[in-house]
């Protein structure tokens, strides 16, 4: 493509899905400085003036905006109209102008600067990440105040370089079919990612381009799925990307087919697949791959993260999520931390998968589980119906009955504060290890839903580490014997009158979703990738069929026999 230049191999965040092939544009940032000029008196008035004039102006942009926005990008322009239309700030603005005699501005520009610190100080990651909307709002008023208005002259095919985008700039990019935006700082929930992935605009961030003098018109690749940029690629990178995506519209093409499909099987049984999710980047896949909301939310992100684990920021988390989920529901899992998964300070076990995980470090950290049980409740008060809680590696009845204490102290706490919470939650556990699947009855009795984890359920009852290269062999999640587990965590909870559901990696294999529907789990959750191949035989399949197949299979001897069953069954239905 470029013979008179090496490729340069760039790397980040994979942000917002999809293949872009373009020609770079840098967006410049405007540096705005302003110096603290005094005025006199008589000036007061002038100044004054000329902010309301400049609110007015950028309202005005903003309307613009609006026209061309969608429901994402339109909720997104309210809150920078709000930010401009702030009483608190635009009191201080007045008072710096009138009482200490500061030109208009250098009135602005403090203003929002303290606004700025303000927000920064927090530690709150998403209202760092807002610091940027605010910065441009503050920009814009200034140079609408000096009757300035940058333009912005990208072209169809451009990929976008940018350090950092405001939502208003970024809406204005989209107005021609950009290729892709590489962006050198942004958050995974700043209004420019966000924006990206309702727009279908692949999107990079973290990638640090700014010191390589990019110049305008250089050939780029852009991969927005595993965070690959290259500039100057050379005819081989560029074939290689051409087939990247091709098989990315292929993918959407499935995707949109999912979507659309029924949740029903061919005979009209309905069924739920839905998504496991534990990335907020995965948040748009829910829509797109036509899950029934969110079976299994991994919170353990938010301990590795280390931040956004207060109260509310982990509620902001959730509803996030909950509306990703449009009005389905969603399964939360308290933190999954241990086994392989492990915090800094935890000293490292000689037996880990064995060790001190899930529900078992949870009851040790009881301030841990207290914050969390207090998001989840706070989020369910908001969206009632739609929330449940789901406990990780219980083992014991005395870990449920403790659990249950906790969950209930915190609600009384939640009464008191006169906090509305959903009061009819429900609480539900992860069968995962084989003591409780053995004993499902006796925990049905306790708990209103079980949710089958066949990762770790595999693991613990055949002894085969679920992460060890050496015995991947022996990891077999078709062994009869865990399709015995099942059964009987069936059995159990159909005594008891509770659902249950699959989340584990087992739901994700078409053909062992459609023996699980044959033994009667209409409830399954898997990667979101998955979604398209399972649903597509579970609506191409007849319940009689499915029953037929979970016959056999609970009565097969060795996991090759199962294999084959599957195999048939795939076979018989293509
Ligand atoms: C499982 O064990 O099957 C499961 C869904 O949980 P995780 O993979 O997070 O341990
Ligand atoms: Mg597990």
């Amino acid at each position: 493509m470029a013979k008179d230049h090496k490729p340069i191999h760039l790397n980040g965040k994979a942000s917002s899905q999809g293949i872009g092939i373009g020609a770079a544009w840098i967006l410049k940032n405007i540096q705005v400085t302003v110096r603290p000029e005094k005025i006199s008196d008589e000036e007061i008035k002038s100044h004054i003036n000329k902010f309301h004039e400049a609110v007015s102006k950028l309202r005005f942009q903003f309307e613009q905006l609006q026209e061309m926005a969608d429901k994402e990008a339109s909720e997104i322009i309210d809150a920078q109209v709000q930010t401009l239309d702030d009483p608190e700030l635009h009191r201080l603005i007045h008072q710096k102008v009138e009482e200490h005699n500061f030109g208009v501005e250098y009135a602005i520009f403090s203003t929002f600067n303290e606004y700025i610190q303000l927000m920064e100080a927090s530690g709150a990651s998403w209202l760092e990440e807002r610091t940027i909307d605010i910065i441009t709002i503050r920009d814009q008023l200034i140079e609408a105040v000096r009757n300035r208005r940058r333009n912005i002259t990208v072209s169809e095919g451009d990929v976008v370089f940018a350090i950092d985008i405001s939502p208003t700039v970024m809406i204005e990019l989209s107005r021609v079919k950009i290729a892709g935006i590489v962006m050198q700082k942004g958050g995974q929930t700043s209004h420019a990612v966000i924006l990206s992935q309702s727009l279908g605009i692949p999107c990079v961030i973290g990638v640090k381009w700014n010191h390589l003098n990019i110049p305008k018109g250089v050939p780029v690749l852009i991969d927005g799925e595993n965070g690959d940029v290259v500039l100057w690629p050379d005819e081989n990178e560029v074939a290689d990307f051409k087939k990247r995506l091709a098989s990315y519209r292929r993918s959407v093409a499935d995707m949109q087919k999912s979507a659309s499909m029924p949740h029903e099987t061919g005979c009209g049984k309905p069924f739920a697949v839905r998504a496991n999710v534990e990335f907020e980047e995965e948040l748009p896949r829910i829509a797109l791959h036509g899950a029934k909301g969110v079976g299994l939310l991994r919170t353990e992100t938010i301990l590795f993260r280390k931040r956004g684990l207060s109260v509310s920021d982990q509620e902001a988390f959730y509803s996030r999520v909950l509306k990703a989920s449009g009005s389905e529901p969603v399964t939360i899992r308290l933190f999954d931390a241990g086994g392989d998964k492990l915090l800094d300070e935890e000293e490292e076990e000689s037996n880990p998968f064995l060790g001190w995980r899930g529900i078992r470090l949870l009851l040790d950290k009881e301030e841990l589980l207290r914050n969390q049980f207090e998001a989840i409740l706070r989020v369910s008060g908001v969206n009632p119906g739609r929330v449940q809680i789901l406990v990780p590696m219980v083992s014991a009845m005395e870990e449920v009955n403790r659990t249950k204490e906790i969950l209930e102290s915190v609600k009384s706490q939640l009464r008191e504060n006169e906090t509305s919470f959903d009061e009819n939650i429900r609480f539900g556990i992860m069968v995962e290890v084989p003591a409780v699947a053995l004993l499902a009855e006796t925990f049905a009795q306790k708990v209103d839903f079980f949710s089958i984890g066949t990762n770790d359920l595999t693991q613990y009852t055949l002894a085969a580490d679920r992460g060890n290269e050496k015995i991947s062999g022996l990891f077999q999640p078709f062994h009869p014997a865990v399709w015995e587990l099942i059964r009987l965590t069936i059995e159990g909870a159909s005594a008891a009158g509770i659902p249950v559901a699959v989340c584990g990696e087992m739901a994700s294999r078409p053909a062992a979703a459609a023996c699980l529907m044959g033994m009667g789990i209409t409830d399954l959750s898997m990667t979101t990738n998955a979604i398209p191949a399972v649903k597509e035989l579970l609506c191409s399949s007849t319940l009689k069929e499915m029953e037929i197949l979970a016959k056999k299979t609970t009565q097969a001897e060795s996991t090759s026999e199962i294999q084959g069953l599957f195999s048939g069954f795939i076979n018989q239905s293509s």
